[in-house]
């Protein structure tokens, strides 16, 4: 496997970094999980500008030096070095050296582009529908640490996460201290109730990218949700670049049946990120007219 680190395509042992990098000790980076899909005019990536942007803003409330022209070519050629056409392509922004302060002035900024081969990071439990955990965790505060995709954030991700599937769930549901929903750990959390979708809005949440997309392919109005809401719904569903759209089986003790909307969207939002939705083509950089430019 080959990572673009710096402007240089290196294999990934080659690619070194400090054991003093400030990234590693505070968690001062900020990354992105953005897909690359194979269609059948070759590879392209989803909605890769709009993850560049999010990047940028997380880069900018830590004043990490990040430049979304440079991160997209990284993308590209990372991904073409690595012959990859479904794959996940995960960004990386962080402080190396130049001091373990706390006064991030005057540190190494570095970025890394990996590309690796496509896996859910929800498993199978993607495709059969998601145990889902009400966390006894809250989410990190906006006002404590922004929505943005900082690395030091993601440990309030990791405690959820692990109580979750210590109980045997496979993903835990944040709430705020008044029952509203936040999100889980790596997802937006969408319901359908009589045939309308609602997409949980929350801002405590990060703003997602694919949230984003399923709100333009169905219409759904943006609502603050609490838990007995979702308890009441038809379908629950949760979406991320890394899930897609995936089907709540239960939340708690309490399952769901069917979930007709939540297939029908799955198979909407797979023509979208696989080319085969041409009202959707401005969604895609396609690889190599890219690569070409
Ligand atoms: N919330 C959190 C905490 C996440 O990490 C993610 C994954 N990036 C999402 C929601 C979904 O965002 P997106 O659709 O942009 O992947």
């Amino acid at each position: 496997m080959k990572v673009w680190l710096d402007g240089q395509l290196l294999p990934v042992d080659q690619a070194g970094v400090s054991p003093l990098a400030h990234g590693l000790h505070y968690g001062t980076g900020v990354f992105e999980g953005i897909r690359a899909y194979a269609t059948p005019e070759g590879p392209a990536i989803f909605r890769l500008r709009d993850h560049l942007d999010r990047m940028a803003r997380g880069c900018s409330i830590i004043a990490l030096p990040f430049d979304p022209a440079v991160a997209e070519r990284a993308c590209l050629e990372v991904l073409e070095a690595n012959g990859l056409e479904d794959a996940y392509l995960r960004p990386l922004a962080f402080f190396e050296t130049g001091g373990l302060g706390l006064d991030v002035h005057n540190l190494k900024p570095r970025l890394l582009v990996a590309a690796l081969p496509w896996k859910s990071h929800l498993g199978e439990a993607g495709a059969k529908g998601v145990a889902l955990l009400s966390s006894a965790w809250r989410r990190n505060s906006r006002h404590a640490l922004p929505p943005l995709k900082l690395c030091g954030g993601y440990v309030n991700s990791i405690l959820a996460k692990r109580e979750a599937t210590g109980l045997g769930y496979d993903e835990a549901l944040f709430l705020d201290r008044q029952g509203r929903v936040v999100e889980a750990t790596g997802e937006n959390l969408f319901i359908v109730k009589g045939g309308k979708v609602t997409a949980n809005e929350h801002p405590d949440a990060l703003p997602g990218i694919t949230r984003d997309s399923v709100i333009a392919l169905t219409g759904a109005v943006r609502k603050g949700l609490t838990r007995k809401e979702v308890l009441d719904a038809d379908e629950v569903f949760l979406t991320g670049t890394s899930a897609e759209v995936a089907a709540v089986a239960r939340l708690d003790q309490h399952p769901f049946g069917a979930n007709p909307i939540t297939r029908a969207l799955q198979a909407r939002y797979a023509a979208a990120v696989r080319g085969g939705d041409p009202t959707r083509e401005g969604w895609l950089t396609r690889l190599r007219p890219a690569l070409a430019r």
